[in-house]
């Protein structure tokens, strides 16, 4: 049996309780004060003594047990099983039911009316359900201080409730004072507000009533405290919403105010200033048409209704729209060869592709489709920079829109112009910036893009970006096509996991994967400090930063794969510069490693560095993240126990399968690391991968994790100059891993010297400077055994 709304319980405890329910007496007690009734098992719903609420029935056996109750006029029990073991809870309520009416297809609904509480003694279970054994809950006639001042503190936080809960009737507050009986006050209280289901058991289970009002106030104290929230947040927006019509209204009250002082003539005056630039305007037929429809509502209505503000607006947009504008492109490509060198330093890969791209352009005069480039790389690598450059070379305009947290379609498609204050979508918004219409456009943050009840932006932008579709890109507001054709489409991820897929498919992936120490330290000289000198006025007075300080800067006081916080960095010694140079003339002319940390306080971060002695038990990962190439240690502690992997360090799923593929990989191979004799079921292994918090994944971890282990459960140690990365099998071979230009130079930065990498790999190392390879032993392996080969001390016996 269910309660069939949950709301009607507070109309229906208002409800005059029903003549019908009255007639039906109390069940009497025997001998012995127990009373014995039929009883039904309350689900989904509690009833409250003298509450009324209406209930579906819809089981055969509980129409039976009701049908046999109204005919003895009698009432009976309701009970509540818990739901882990199916046990009935102590406390029942005795509950009198009224006529069954029938809905149809084996459905009924009745009143039913809370009488007491009874504890329940003994149930029996039936062949017609259960019967029950119960003492009645004694009815408390005076009340002491503490429940007269708790009720108190209830009746107050109610009311406060229901000045705030729109969702409670107004007369339910006057309802419970009129009510007399503390018991009958705070169960009304506990029916009115919305409590889950565990919480209402728990009050009918409370026949102590001080406990119960505690319960019952500390919920209410929650409750306003959610209502008070929910309240704060509807009057700011009722604020906001209020501000922007009075201030519609008065504007436009200005204007009627001018009319009736004989001002007539302004308005006509603006009209006919529209009329002239729309004429000169160059326009498609179709744009010039609705202009000059919205042109002739204009003359036609007052010029203080609302409509017209919005027309006026309209015709706004669409004068400051670019319809045929468009600039003349360059196509030389050795000038746009010395653009993008100029600007960017390194970046072959990418460079190399636009050049491509812009060769395809000029042979195919624009008309052909290219696919849309996608940069993908961490931030600060370059991307939005060679869009410019990109730009820059073609002679077009260059804008910009983030899609980053979009997740409404209507931001890309604007909204219907039907209501005060919409606006077309972010796409033609972006291209009144733009001013022409073929400029390159950048969709900045493709992977951050939402999705939800308001519709898929992503599909919007699919239309964006097709080139079948985009000549007639259609806004909400604009309500006529507009042609995104002309336009160079180039977006941006930071990775390329989370953007959806049908985009990913229209897309042509260049990696942009971070620069390592070396380049980052040339950038900087060829570009960063230049532009930071001239940035902070230090453009004529010499000031050189050493090699050995971009160096420390770069360790000490940035953490990332590109180029973004290093430049922070040198624009904050710069102004201090600047500031000491205003204050006594002099500045220094030379920037030392010692004066970094004047300038720029405590180091930020510290490089983890190769272990001091060789150890059993751990071993060194190079992983990727990110922020770059990272080395982190792998540690292995075994103790006794009962057979458990524990895994710590903020490790990700991938990286606890690869732990559980290594352990299993070990015990297939007991005998040959001559663990024989070892009970695995009588040991815990622990796995800890620490270096502060940042969050780890992937399975390139994979061999360290098996060294280390191997390692702690022989005893064999591992020579600490090494480092290693690889993904491995449950055969133990080593797979290819992504990420090895920056997990190299991170390996040597922190003094690795030897480093074992996947067979696969070896391709990656043409990448690589042959500077950054100085002093670096790379050792190539198949297989687990090679890695083990190399890494650990000789077995002893
Ligand atoms: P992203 O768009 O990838 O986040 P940006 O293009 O905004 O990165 O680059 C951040 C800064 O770093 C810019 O000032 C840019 O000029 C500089 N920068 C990044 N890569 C290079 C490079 N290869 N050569 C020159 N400057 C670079």
């Amino acid at each position: 049996m269910n309660n069939s709304d949950h709301n009607d319980h507070i109309s229906a405890a208002l409800l005059q309780r029903s003549d019908e329910l009255n007639e039906i007496p109390n069940l009497s007690p025997d001998e012995n004060g127990f009373i014995h009734s039929k009883a039904l098992v309350l689900k989904d719903f509690i009833i409250f003594p003298k509450m009324i609420s209406p209930i579906f029935v819809t089981e055969m056996n509980d129409i039976q047990v009701i049908m046999e109750v109204l005919e003895a006029k009698s009432t009976l029990i309701g009970v509540v099983k818990r739901n882990e073991d199916d046990s009935f809870f102590e406390i029942g309520i005795e509950f009198a039911i009224g006529k069954l009416i029938d809905l149809g297809e084996g459905n009924y609904s009745a009143l039913i009316q809370g009488r007491r509480r009874v504890a329940i003694k003994e149930t029996i279970e039936t062949d017609s359900g259960y019967e029950v054994k119960a003492l009645p809950a004694l009815e408390i006639q005076d009340y002491d201080k503490t429940t007269k001042a708790l009720c108190k503190i209830t009746l107050d936080l109610f009311t406060q409730c229901v000045q705030l809960d729109r969702s409670l009737p107004e007369d339910i507050g006057v309802y419970v004072m009129s009510i007399s009986e503390i018991d009958w006050q705070a169960d009304v209280i506990a029916s009115a507000i919305s409590l889950p289901l565990e919480k209402r058991i728990n009050i009918l289970q409370m026949v102590n009533i001080q406990q119960r009002l505690e319960f019952i106030n500390s919920s209410l104290a929650q409750e306003l405290d959610v209502l008070r929230i929910e309240d704060d947040l509807q009057s700011k927006v009722q604020r906001e919403v209020d501000k922007n019509q009075r201030e519609f209204y008065l504007r436009e009250q200005i204007k009627a105010i001018q009319l009736e002082l004989g001002e007539r003539d302004i308005w006509e005056q603006e009209i006919i200033e529209y009329q002239q630039k729309i004429g000169k305007m160059v326009l498609p037929d179709e744009v010039r048409k609705t202009a000059n429809k919205e042109l002739s509502r204009l003359k036609e209505g007052p010029s203080f209704s609302p409509e017209m503000g919005i027309i006026r607006s309209y015709l706004d947009w669409i004068m400051e729209l670019p319809w045929t504008e468009q600039t003349e492109d360059n196509l030389d490509i050795n000038h746009a060869i010395s653009i993008l060198e100029e600007n960017h330093f390194g970046l072959k890969k990418a460079k190399d592709r636009v050049l491509e791209y812009l060769a395809v352009e000029n042979l195919g005069k624009g008309e052909t489709k290219q696919p849309i480039l996608c940069f993908v790389g961490p931030p600060g690598t370059g991307k939005t920079s060679l869009g410019k450059s990109i730009a820059q070379s073609l002679g077009r305009k260059f804008v910009r829109l983030s899609l980053g947290g979009i997740r409404d379609e209507a931001e890309i498609r604007g909204h219907r112009r039907t209501y005060i204050g919409a606006l077309p979508g972010r796409v033609i918004q972006t291209m009144r910036r733009a001013g022409t219409i073929n400029p390159v456009f950048m969709l900045d943050e493709v992977d951050k893009i939402g999705n939800d009840f308001r519709g898929d932006p992503a599909a919007a932008l699919l239309e964006v970006l097709d080139r079948e579709q985009n000549y007639a890109f259609s806004d909400h507001y604009l309500e006529m096509s507009y042609d995104l054709s002309k336009i160079m489409f180039i977006t941006t991820a930071n990775s390329t996991d989370s953007i959806p897929s049908a985009l990913l498919d229209r897309m042509e992936i260049i990696e942009f994967p971070g620069y390592i120490e070396e380049e980052k330290m040339e950038i900087a000289k060829q570009f960063l400090i230049p532009r930071q000198l001239e940035e902070n006025g230090l453009k004529n007075i010499s000031i050189e930063l050493p090699d050995k300080t971009i160096s420390k800067i770069i360790r000490d006081f940035t953490y990332e794969a590109g180029v973004r916080n290093l430049e922070r960095e040198i624009g904050k010694i710069f102004r201090k510069i600047a500031r000491q140079y205003t204050e006594i003339h002099s500045v220094p002319t030379l920037v030392t490693v010692n004066m970094v940390d004047e300038f720029l306080g405590p180091p930020k971060y510290f490089f983890f560095e190769a272990g001091e002695e060789d150890e059993a038990g751990t071993a060194m990962a190079i992983a990727w993240t990110e922020n770059g190439g990272e080395i982190m240690p792998v540690e292995v502690l075994i103790t006794d126990g009962k057979g458990n992997l524990q895994i710590t360090g903020q490790v990700g799923n991938v990286m606890q399968e690869s732990a559980q593929a290594a352990l299993s990989y070990l015990k297939s191979k007991s005998t040959s690391f001559k663990l024989k004799k070892l009970d695995f079921e009588k040991i815990d292994i622990h796995i800890h991968i620490p270096e502060g918090a940042i969050p780890k994944d992937g399975p390139s971890a994979g061999v360290t994790i098996t060294t280390a282990l191997i390692s702690a459960l022989t005893k064999r140690k591992v020579y600490k100059d090494i480092g290693m990365t690889g993904e491995i099998t449950l055969r133990g071979k080593v797979l290819p891993v992504g990420g090895i230009r920056e997990k190299i130079t991170a390996a040597r930065r922190a003094g690795i010297k030897r480093i074992i990498i996947p067979r696969k790999n070896e391709k990656d190392l043409v990448e690589i400077p042959k500077s950054a390879l100085e002093g670096l032993e790379i050792l190539k392996v198949d297989h687990l055994d090679e890695v083990l080969e190399i890494s650990l001390y000789p077995s002893t016996n």
